[in-house]
């Protein structure tokens, strides 16, 4: 990476200076209480290159909720648990809808779109807990962060838990609804628990960018060698994160940035660039998305400085 962008520490201060202009932009995520009290002029950005080089700036060793950026992992795990039989529960296609839209469900009788927006990621925790008790399901899910993310000390945060379950009355619907034309196999409540917790973990743009390598280097894990997918996954799953990773403002972010990348409602985004590196932005203010207004400035920046897009 050094080679091909002797000056990216440069870039990436740069942009870390001048987004000082822009903090405080969007608005913060008020629907899960616990995410508003958030302070809103956060900003931290890491890049690791596939050679293990990194740069940073701002926040970024501030834990944040990752949110759906936790979609990204468990389609990982429950594409190498059940294989291509996860596509017959859950689509690829982009909804052009918000993440917690219920219209189309009942038009495409409960099979969700794809699995990034709320409905399809809730059909792959529930593939991925397959009947387990949620505190197994939950376990898992934190191991593989803590694995993938290279430490130990991942978890999550039962704040934001709590205030997830009090406040999920669309997810819950969603859920209940699938369960009505037999998509969702486990009980709507233990789904949800899963799927709150994964959504509650605690990471920071260091850790994320750490945690999404593999989707950058073809499935393998470029530090450690841990193969965690195959190449034709990570290829597929970087596929539904350009397609879908915003929901309905996807278009959007291809336009501008031209990276697969995957938000959350905590204001992080997870961004890769195939053979080259992975990205973390996080600052809490959203456009009307949910996309992180500021982060997605930054990864804008990045992609025209180092010209990363893959068009
Ligand atoms: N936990 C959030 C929810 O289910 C995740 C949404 C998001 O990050 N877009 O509403």
């Amino acid at each position: 990476m050094t080679k091909s962008h002797p000056d990216l520490s440069d870039i990436v201060a740069t942009i870390g200076r001048d987004m000082g202009a822009h903090l405080g932009g969007g608005k913060v995520a008020d629907y899960i209480p616990a995410l508003a009290r958030v302070d809103p002029r956060r900003f931290g950005m890491a890049v690791i290159g596939c050679d293990g080089q990194t740069a940073e700036t701002g926040d970024a060793w501030m834990p944040f909720s990752i949110q759906s950026i936790s979609k990204v992992f468990t389609l990982t795990m429950a594409l190498e648990r059940l294989g291509d039989d996860l596509w017959k529960r859950v689509g690829r296609e982009p909804s052009g809808s918000r993440f917690n839209s219920i219209v189309q469900l009942e038009h495409e009788q409960g099979i969700p779109r794809n699995p990034f927006i709320n409905a399809g990621a809730i059909v792959v925790t529930d593939a991925l807990l397959a009947g387990r008790p949620p505190a197994e399901g939950v376990a898992e899910i934190r191991d593989f962060m803590r694995r993938r993310a290279d430490t130990e000390t991942l978890d999550v945060d039962p704040e934001v838990v709590s205030s997830e379950a009090a406040t999920g009355f669309r997810n819950q619907s969603l859920a209940s609804f699938m369960r009505g034309f037999g998509n969702l196999h486990s009980p709507v409540d233990e789904v949800l628990e899963v799927y709150f917790n994964q959504c509650a973990v605690r990471i920071t743009c260091r850790q994320l960018a750490r945690a999404g390598l593999f989707l950058a280097n073809a499935g393998k894990d470029p530090i450690n060698g841990d193969v965690v997918t195959t190449s034709k996954r990570a290829r597929r799953i970087a596929a539904v994160m350009m397609t879908c990773g915003h929901y309905d403002a996807s278009g959007e972010f291809a336009f501008h940035v031209g990276l697969p990348g995957k938000s959350g409602v905590g204001g992080g985004i997870l961004a890769i660039v195939p053979g080259k590196a992975a990205v973390a932005v996080w600052s809490p203010g959203l456009d009307e998305a949910g996309t992180s207004y500021v982060g997605a400035m930054a990864l804008k920046r990045l992609a025209a400085a180092t010209r990363w897009s893959v068009f």
